[in-house]
């Protein structure tokens, strides 16, 4: 396998050393092939919001694998899921489930082009879609991690009309407008960044990307594979109150199994073969595991409680962490939003790619060494939001906050 990982954001190649080779999960820990407990803030990305192999959602999943893995044609499950994900995001009132959010983040590229029948669509600088290559243009994610351009392979003609903007920047995207009239189909961003690290929306930011996609007839997309059902129950769309016309999903609605989801306003949806003419297909797609592992999740995830719980836990670990590179003298700056965070090696603030870059990278990888060295996990690069879980206790948090202490009086 190339770099010894199926995904380049596993490897250990920009806070140095080899990948850990895992074996198990449960609740907020993760072990090593040699027995190694760690806290895990990785929380496979996202999707183990509960905990790892929560009791129900494994219960829940043995249920389904005994009347088999995969139909090929409608399943009850998939109606179920469907419905919970249009009860919760307010935007969508038509969904279509897919396997990653990568294929979510194609398929709602090419339905904003087909809707509008407009080519360019606007990006933003650090921002991660998936790995499709209209949007290997200054990514996000891997792509900053290992600092790559952009990648090779990825022909000209196929970016030639991805425009990009620096993030948090609304003069910088009414130019890209007045530049390209009537051209431009619409603008995906991740609502709140993950991708280059933790980077909220400055205050008006969305509600002003609102305004200038209704002004020039172009569609809003919010990217919140990383953000759905995360920062609320129905994503940063609920939290800020700014409705986009389409969403991508991924991540915590597969509860740990492979899914994705696009949806939004029905005008457009209807045009998703085979209501309408735009294609899009997946011979796994629905699948009654999946299914089941994300309907499990979110009716974990909608008693009453886990956001505040997750908020109220994810502070109590962004605010020690601050204080202790305060205490230890190391600049930093960082914060959260419910069970998502981040911390950077620079003093800040942070408002977009260009500002996280300028982190100390060669003490991150330090810090991350020293972390792994006291049990704890951490997403090994600079430029990855951490994500916490209903499972993670306040003793967890205080043990992660006491082995920082050690680490950065040594860094
Ligand atoms: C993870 C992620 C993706 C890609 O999802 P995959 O399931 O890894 O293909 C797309 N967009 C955002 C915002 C993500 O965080």
């Amino acid at each position: 396998m190339p770099g010894g990982v199926n995904s380049p954001v596993r490897a250990f190649k920009s806070v140095g050393g080899q990948p850990i080779v895992f074996d198990r999960v449960k609740g907020a820990y993760i072990w090593d092939v040699d027995g190694n407990q760690y806290i895990d803030y990785v929380g496979t990305w996202g999707p183990a919001i509960c905990g790892h192999a929560h009791p129900e959602v494994l219960a829940a999943l043995h249920d389904a694998l005994d009347k088999g893995t995969s139909f090929g044609a409608p399943c009850y499950l998939e109606n179920v899921l469907a419905e919970m994900v249009i009860d919760a995001v307010p935007s969508v009132e038509m969904v279509r489930f897919v396997n990653s959010g990568t294929e979510a983040c194609m398929a709602v590229l090419r339905l904003i082009r087909a809707f509008t029948g407009r080519d360019k669509i606007i990006k933003f600088e650090g921002c991660y879609h998936g790995h499709a290559d209209m949007f290997l243009v200054k990514a996000g994610s891997g792509v900053a991690t290992l600092g790559l351009p952009d990648s090779p392979g990825v022909p000209k003609s196929t970016t030639a009309n991805t425009l990009t903007a620096p993030y948090n920047d609304l003069e910088a995207v009414k130019k890209l407008f007045a530049e390209n009239p009537d051209q431009i189909a619409g603008i995906i961003l991740e609502p709140v960044v993950g991708n280059a690290g933790f980077i909220p929306p400055d205050a008006g930011f969305l509600e002003g990307l609102r305004v200038l996609t209704q002004e020039n007839g172009a569609l809003l997309v919010f990217d919140e594979v990383m953000t759905g059902f995360r920062i609320a129950y129905g994503g940063a769309q609920e939290k800020f109150g700014v409705t986009p016309d389409l969403t991508t999903m991924g991540k915590v609605i597969g509860g740990g199994l492979p899914v994705g989801a696009y949806g939004g306003r029905r005008d457009i949806m209807q045009m998703v073969a085979p209501a309408g003419p735009m294609y899009q297909a997946g011979t796994l797609s629905g699948n009654p595991l999946a299914m089941t592992a994300g309907i499990k999740t979110l009716e974990l995830l909608k008693r009453p409680g886990t956001y505040e719980q997750l908020d109220r836990i994810t502070k109590k670990l962004s605010d020690g962490l601050l204080q202790v590179a305060q205490e230890t003298g190391h600049a930093a700056c960082g914060g959260q939003i419910s069970g998502m965070f981040g911390f950077f090696f620079t003093a800040g603030p942070v408002h977009n790619y260009e500002d996280a870059k300028l982190s100390d990278t060669a003490k991150f990888g330090r810090f991350h060494r020293g972390m792994l060295e006291h049990g704890v996990y951490l997403a090994p690069s600079q430029f990855e939001a951490g994500f916490t879980s209903l499972a993670h206790t306040d003793a967890d948090i205080d043990r992660t906050i006491a082995a920082a202490r050690q680490v950065m009086q040594n860094l």
